[in-house]
């Protein structure tokens, strides 16, 4: 349990502690990392692992970002389906990421076992459902490419998926038995523990203010302290402010929300009963899942609105409603929503900003994998694995084309459906 307020219910309910450490004065390091998510605590971790020097500086806590607040589908691959991976990378480099990606849950749960990460870690594969016959066909187009991979996926029916979910409402569903679910903040926690116990230090509550280079060194400027470091890794993703310039405006930003029930005990156990989490086809995204506790978590693209009681609440109670009317009436005890960051072709960024200073970005709702790999590649760049074995080619920082337009845009679209659908 923490003692600042929580961020979500994942805040509240990780079983890994919350890892308080002012930044004190000035220091130097090889790697000074910013911000501790997937990102920043797996980069830390395996430039730890790898001998390096490093020093990760977060301006709130572990785990602020995306990283303590999402959904927790530990999933394969990106948000796009391989084959458009490919058409947008070319061949060589789209196979390779969808191949790395493909593994990255492995690399995930791995990580949980080496370190003994305590986040309700379950890995049964994680379901996306369709929520029309055009979604089904989306899916069987997805589930064609990822077999003909040789990734141990299934394409749902109708009936299977009425089985696995206890609703009828989807058309059926992809099953992917290379995924599962964890508490995501557990995770990053115990990123941090296990980062932490190979050297690196963690600095929390430290905003960095300033990027400048100076004589060979970064200077990354706190208001307690400045650290000089060789190479930087910006790991603020979604989250990023205006330390550099440009970096904000290099994606859209969305909100997703999620409102948790109360344990439901035996009431909510046929819903979800092997513990996949589950997401679906709609274009505005619904997302539904278990905890260890029992709670149902159901969530959608937008900011919460309305906290608990709001108009979040009430989508949330009707959508909840239609999918599990057995249930009668449903409350919620926690609602959030965290900020994600959506690019343009739906690929991942990695951005060299200056000579020793790299931007991993833009994972459009799937990072903790994919995080996590990412991290990992950059400690190994750092340790001098060279560029070319990043999972992306590094990419030049270039605005998306009115982003303010767009952001308000999607805020404005995900609250009107909230509205109509809430009531
Ligand atoms: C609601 C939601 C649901 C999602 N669901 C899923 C899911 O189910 N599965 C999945 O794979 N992905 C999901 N994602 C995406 C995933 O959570 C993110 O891609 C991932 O957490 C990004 O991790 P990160 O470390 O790159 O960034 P973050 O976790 O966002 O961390 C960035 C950190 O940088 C810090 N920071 C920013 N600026 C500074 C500064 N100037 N100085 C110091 N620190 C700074 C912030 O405080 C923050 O802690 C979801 C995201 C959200 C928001």
């Amino acid at each position: 349990m923490t003692q600042r307020p929580a961020v979500s219910l994942w805040d509240s309910s990780a079983d890994e502690a919350d890892i308080v450490s002012p930044l004190a004065g000035d220091g130097q390091t090889d790697l000074a990392i910013v911000g501790a998510g997937f990102t920043g605590l797996s980069t830390a971790l395996h430039a730890a692992e790898a001998g390096i020097d490093c020093h990760v500086i977060e301006a709130r806590h572990v785990g602020f970002g995306g990283s303590g607040r999402n959904v927790g589908l530990v999933n394969a691959g990106l948000w796009l389906p391989p084959q458009d991976v490919r058409a947008r990378m070319g061949e060589a480099q789209g196979a390779a990421l969808i191949d790395l990606l493909g593994k990255a849950p492995d690399v995930v749960y791995s990580l949980i076992e080496k370190h003994q990460i305590r986040c309700e870690a379950t890995r049964n594969g994680t379901i996306h459902a369709a929520h029309s016959p055009r979604g089904q066909a989306d899916l069987a187009r997805r589930a064609g490419e990822w077999a003909r991979l040789g990734a141990p996926v299934a394409l749902l029916d109708r009936a299977e998926v009425a089985e696995k979910t206890g609703t009828e409402a989807f058309f059926g569903g992809l099953l992917d038995r290379r995924a599962g679910t964890v508490n995501p903040m557990g995770y990053a926690r115990g990123l941090a523990r296990a980062a932490r116990a190979a050297g690196a230090r963690i600095s929390t509550g430290a905003r960095v203010t300033g990027l400048h280079r100076e004589g060979g060194q970064w200077r990354v400027r706190t208001a307690s302290g400045t650290l000089s470091a060789r190479d930087v890794v910006l790991g603020t993703n979604a989250y990023s402010d205006d330390l550099w310039p440009g970096l904000r405006r290099s994606y859209t930003m969305i909100h997703f929300f999620q409102l948790a029930t109360p344990p439901m005990g035996e009431a909510g156990a046929h819903i979800l009963k092997d513990g996949q989490g589950l997401w679906d086809t709609a274009p505005i995204m619904f997302a539904l899942r278990r905890d260890d506790a029992g709670r149902l978590i159901v969530g959608s693209m937008g900011a919460l609105m309305g906290g608990t009681g709001g108009l979040s609440r009430r989508w949330a109670a009707r959508r909840l409603r239609r999918l599990f009317p057995e249930l009668g009436p449903v409350e919620f005890e926690s609602g959030w929503h965290g900020q994600i960051a959506m690019t343009p072709d739906h690929l991942p960024r990695i951005h060299r900003l200056a000579e020793g200073l790299y931007a991993p970005i833009g994972y459009n709702g799937r990072g903790i994998a994919p995080g996590t790999v990412f991290g990992r590649a950059l400690a190994g760049l750092i340790a001098g694995a060279g560029e070319a074995g990043l999972p992306m080619p590094i990419s030049d920082l270039t605005p998306v084309p009115a982003r303010t337009l767009r952001t308000g845009f999607y805020h404005t679209a995900f609250a009107v459906n909230q509205l109509i659908r809430g009531l």
